[in-house]
């Protein structure tokens, strides 16, 4: 779907025509580099922490935009707060330690295959889909709660 070769987010928003701004860069960066899906605030945290002048409601704002021209998504995994990727190379699906916060990435093949066939039995073709799964760890001991 995009130009063969690897486009650094900054590159693909320069190419949908999004002013880069030094601010913007930044923030393009931060978000590139995090594989933790991590909410505004704490990409805030990392922006601000390159470059102080970096505030709060400007990360919001860019990330709006990043997300509107489709070089980023948004997850919403029920803690009340929005989380960020960019766009994967490939799609993955994500099971949610509703414990921990913490958030792992996975594919299977079975899964995707059987959609294709649920939306086709339904007469539709699959365009996209997102599967979250909310979990807790087998072993975890209940005293920590
Ligand atoms: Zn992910």
């Amino acid at each position: 779907m995009s130009k063969p070769g690897i486009s650094s987010l900054e590159d693909q928003c320069a190419e949908k025509g999004m002013r880069m701004t030094d601010q913007r860069r930044t923030i393009a960066q931060v978000m590139e580099v995090a594989d933790d899906h991590p909410d505004v605030e704490e990409l805030y945290r990392r922006a601000s922490a390159i470059d102080p002048r970096i505030s709060l409601s400007t990360v919001y704002r860019t990330l709006n935009l990043f997300e509107e021209a489709g070089l980023v998504t948004k997850h919403d995994f029920r803690d009340g707060r929005a989380r960020f990727e960019p766009l994967p190379d490939e799609h993955h699906d994500h099971l949610i330690d509703i414990r921990s916060g913490r958030v792992i990435e996975f594919r299977n093949e079975e899964i995707e295959a059987i959609q294709e066939v649920i939306a086709k039995r339904l007469g539709y073709k699959l365009v996209d889909h997102r599967l979250e799964l909310y979990a807790v760890p087998i072993a975890a001991p209940e005293k920590s709660k």
